[in-house]
């Protein structure tokens, strides 16, 4: 399998608070990571770090082999330019989706590839209904968002991140904020693209999903990772204390026997 994210050495901290603390992480392409770890461990720091939404403050990435910025005088040297061109390559979809209310579901999805991408937008429009039908809602796409419902919002969300065609998508607790009701279509969503071979980057707490799609679980504790391996052995078998209350405070979601 070819390494697609490799994350080495990686640190970042806020002022004096260092919130990663040397994270080491190699992503292959076609694999389902889930990552799991309490309120403030540095989940969504760590995939801030990978799309450069936030600047690490040591270590290195890699995508597709390559290392983002270049080193000046053992320091790393970001330019701006490059990770504009860098984060059209990474989908992240968040806890809030962020439409745009004054858009329909289809110049949503069209946006970011005419703006950002420079796409016609014949083209982009062709796009979007290729992603639009993939999550299963070709047909709301001259709806406004706030005829859908939040799993539906969700999806158009994910549906607008693919069309950029991203080499790796990362999902920072996509269905936190949904109704419990709705969180099952998005985790659908989210299974078919795994199988389907994207390469994803998962921050969830649910666990069924960790137990039957990820290939790999990572659990994160304070800023670095803690214990890491196969999710049917990892999730009924923690190997550490300190995993083992992080998943007894998760009895509601029941691993199947
Ligand atoms: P998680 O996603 O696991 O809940 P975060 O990565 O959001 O954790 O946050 C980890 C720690 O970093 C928290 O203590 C949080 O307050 C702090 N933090 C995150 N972003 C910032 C920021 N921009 N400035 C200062 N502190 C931050
Ligand atoms: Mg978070």
């Amino acid at each position: 399998m070819s390494e697609l994210v490799r994350v080495e050495k990686l640190h970042k901290s806020f002022g004096r608070l260092e919130v990663l603390k040397g994270i080491d992480l190699t992503v292959n392409a076609g694999e389902t990571v889930v990552l799991l770890g309490s309120s403030g461990s540095g989940k969504s720091t760590l995939l801030r770090c990978i799309n450069f939404m936030e600047t690490p403050t040591k270590g290195r990435v890699y995508l597709n082999g390559e290392a983002v910025g270049t080193e000046v005088g053992g320091k790393m040297r970001y330019k701006e330019t490059d990770l504009c061109k860098l984060r059209t390559r990474i989908g992240m979809v968040f806890q809030h989706f962020n439409l745009f209310p004054h858009m329909t579901v289809l110049q949503n999805v069209m946006e970011g590839q005419i703006t950002v991408l420079g796409r016609g937008s014949d083209e982009a429009k062709e796009k979007s209904m290729v992603q639009l039908e993939r999550v299963g809602l070709a047909e709301k796409a001259e709806e406004f968002p706030s005829r859908l419902s939040g799993g539906q919002k969700q999806r158009v969300a994910i549906a607008r991140a693919l069309a950029m065609d991203p080499e790796v998508m990362l999902f920072d607790e996509v269905t936190s904020a949904l109704d419990p009701e709705l969180v099952g279509e998005v985790l659908k969503t989210m299974r078919q693209l795994a199988d389907e071979g994207m390469t994803m980057i998962c921050v969830t707490h649910e666990l069924g999903f960790a137990y039957h799609v990820a290939h790999r679980v990572l659990f994160l504790n304070e800023g670095a990772i803690h214990e890491e391996g196969e999710p049917q052995k990892l999730l009924k078998n923690p190997q550490t204390q300190r995993m083992r209350e992080f998943l007894d405070g998760h009895a509601l979601f029941k691993l199947p026997e």
